[in-house]
């Protein structure tokens, strides 16, 4: 180990290991390419699904409408955002798995029994986690359907808020279900500003 690793901290060599991962290259048609965001003082985690083609591309997660519509419901600045002093971003898997049958498809499976437990446990001043989209949720809530975790939202709090995935199919599913923007977001947009550090502190 050279000396500038042996100084680094446990999350920024964690975060080292997991640029060199290449366990599920073989499944991986478009490459390895881990997308994430993270430092141990992040008091907001973004636990996500996985990168898609555009993310892929940049490198940067949640680069695209979905992360535009991710960052209009949480009220967060772009600056914010993507400041890791504040945001984690951690998806259920880190590189693009591809498109499956129909959309992309799933995270892959190998990615968060590999790393998500090590990096969760690196991220101790998280206050909030978002929940975002089925997998997330599958993983800290067990089955179950994400409109009726959505729904009850409040039974979470104040650790967990349980989001459906910003694609464009929320688009369709938020013009049903009209309580989501009326209610939840301003609630969300709570919880987000109360889990940051205010300018004080
Ligand atoms: S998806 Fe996860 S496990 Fe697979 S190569 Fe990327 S970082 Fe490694």
């Amino acid at each position: 180990m050279d000396m500038q690793h042996a100084s680094a901290k446990p999350i920024d060599r964690l975060l080292d290991e997991i640029a060199r991962c290449d366990a599920c290259s073989a499944q991986l048609s478009h490459g390895v390419r881990p997308v994430l965001q993270a430092s141990a003082t992040a008091r907001l985690l973004i636990a996500s699904q996985a990168p898609g083609s555009k993310v892929h591309k940049s490198g940067i997660p949640f680069s695209d409408r979905s992360g535009d519509r991710l960052r209009e419901w949480t009220g967060l600045s772009s600056d914010k955002f993507y400041d890791p002093a504040l945001v984690a971003i951690v998806p259920m898997g880190f590189c693009y798995p591809g498109r499956g049958q129909a959309g992309d498809a799933p995270p892959r499976p190998e990615c968060a029994p590999l790393w998500r437990d090590r990096l969760l446990s690196a991220l101790s001043a998280v206050r909030l986690t978002l929940l975002v989209g089925s997998y997330a949720q599958n993983a800290v809530l067990g089955l179950g359907t994400v409109g009726d975790r959505v729904r009850r939202y409040r039974d979470f709090l104040p650790h967990y808020f349980p989001l459906p995935h910003p694609s464009w199919r929320s688009q369709v599913w938020m013009r049903q279900n009209p309580w989501f923007e009326i209610e939840l977001l301003p609630e969300l947009r709570r919880c987000v500003t109360a889990a940051l550090p205010t300018d004080g502190e």
